[in-house]
């Protein structure tokens, strides 16, 4: 049996991201609707890269990102961080951010239908109120999701 195709090892890699069809984001660690595309895998630097469509409204759940991450906001505006007026960034298409290792996201949430692109260097380790880890999203945890959720 061959691997999923985002997991053969690659040279590089090219997707056609329309070909893609947009997956719902695990409701436990979501709300209101985010739907992703899981684009690569790479075991060999623990990243993974994936496109989130972000309804007006929904959010992620408290996460910390144990390594960093780059991001390039397609579309819409999403506050990260809180907010500007918190510390944090209220980004606004186009807008290009950078998130530390440690970087804790208590919510990240969406003014406006927007949509993101992003790699993540290492895991997120999604928390409860009091800091305790309800789930650990490894490399290896993303493209398991996305085979659960399309079977491929
Ligand atoms: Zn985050």
């Amino acid at each position: 049996m061959n691997p999923p195709t985002h997991m053969n090892p690659v040279d590089g890699r090219y997707v056609q991201m329309e070909t893609v069809d947009w997956v719902d984001f695990p409701a436990a660690l979501s709300a209101g609707g985010i739907r992703w595309k899981l684009l690569n895998v790479a075991p060999e630097m623990g990243a993974w890269t994936a496109i989130f469509d972000c309804p007006e409204g929904s959010s992620f759940a408290p996460h910390v990102h144990i390594g960093p991450g780059e991001y390039f906001l397609t579309k819409g505006r999403m506050n990260v961080r809180g907010c500007a007026d918190e510390g944090g960034a209220t980004a606004a298409a186009p807008g290009y951010g950078y998130e530390p290792c440690r970087a804790l996201h208590t919510r990240t949430c969406f003014l406006e239908d927007s949509e993101f692109y992003m790699t993540f260097l290492g895991p997120l380790n999604f928390v409860d109120d009091a800091g305790r880890t309800i789930a650990l999203a490894t490399r290896k945890d993303a493209p398991d999701a996305w085979e659960a959720a399309t079977g491929v």
